[in-house]
């Protein structure tokens, strides 16, 4: 199954002032769409930080689909795409079409009344500044195009706003339907247990972990709602579905409740 990463951008995530609900959210899309997360990694806006994670996953040969993310504004904080750049040693070019582009939506946004100019300033056109070779992708909902880069055959990174409304909109709309739709999600089942304790459960999952090594098994305790969830992922869900009948029949004092 191929695998895929997540860069998020930002020293608002690393201060705690901010949740990376990107990561999160991506990190659903991902697995249902069978390109699983292997590696998450959060960085702040340190030009050598977001360079030496870039570096760091796109060596992993494994990773099939990296995602960066946020980072791609007009302030001098957002260094997302000469990071880019520099990590794939590739040049900033001035994209004329995403400076016009900008430059349209100045007015559609009224931006420029605001500024006092419809004029494109230095953060505007860093915003426009792009690495070669890139493959563009429409924001729907904003001004900072995301990108891909073809790596190697079938191996992308894509750049993705940090903003979640763009980020979604950039995901759905054009990586999802072109960059990732040749794999298959994983099956998911669940056991939901009403104040089971988990250390109960060690030595049947123990066996089971032998037993089924193509099953990835969990524990989950929610520890508020006083439940306890046991997960099981894996190709085939057949394999899946007889990990949680295997507990059913090995912890007799514990019954689930009904889904
Ligand atoms: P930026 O990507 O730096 O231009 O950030 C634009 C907005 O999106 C800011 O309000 C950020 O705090 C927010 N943002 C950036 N990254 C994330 C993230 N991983 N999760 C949630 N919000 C984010
Ligand atoms: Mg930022």
């Amino acid at each position: 199954m191929p695998e895929s990463s997540i860069i998020a951008i930002g020293n608002e995530l690393l201060r705690g002032f901010t949740v990376d609900t990107n990561s999160n959210w991506l990190a659903g899309r991902l697995f249902a769409l069978g390109y699983p997360a292997r590696v998450i990694t959060v960085v702040g806006d340190t030009d050598e930080d977001i360079v030496a994670a870039i570096q760091d996953h796109t060596e992993r040969q494994s990773l099939a689909r990296i995602l960066v993310c946020g980072g791609l504004g007009p302030t001098p904080d957002d260094r997302t795409y000469a990071a880019v750049g520099r990590a794939l040693g590739r040049p900033l070019r001035y994209n004329r079409m995403i400076g016009a582009q900008m430059q349209n939506l100045m007015f559609a946004r009224r931006i420029a009344g605001l500024r006092g100019t419809a004029e494109l300033n230095a953060g505007n056109r860093k915003m426009a500044m792009l690495p070669e070779g890139a493959i563009l992708l429409s924001n729907g909902h904003g001004m900072a195009p995301g990108l891909a880069f073809a790596l190697d055959p079938d191996r992308y990174l894509f750049v993705l706003p940090g903003v979640p409304s763009e980020l979604r909109s950039v995901f759905e709309q054009e990586i999802e339907p072109r960059f990732l739709l040749g794999s298959q999600a994983d099956a998911v089942a669940e056991l939901h247990y009403a104040s089971a304790p988990e250390s109960a459960f060690h030595d049947v999952m123990q066996a089971l972990e032998r037993e089924y090594p193509d099953v990835s098994l969990g524990s989950y305790p929610q520890t508020e709602r006083r439940e306890l969830i046991l997960r099981a992922t894996g190709p085939d869900p057949a394999r899946v579905k007889a990990v949680l009948k295997a507990i059913r029949i090995r912890m007799t004092r514990y019954t689930p409740l009904e889904a």
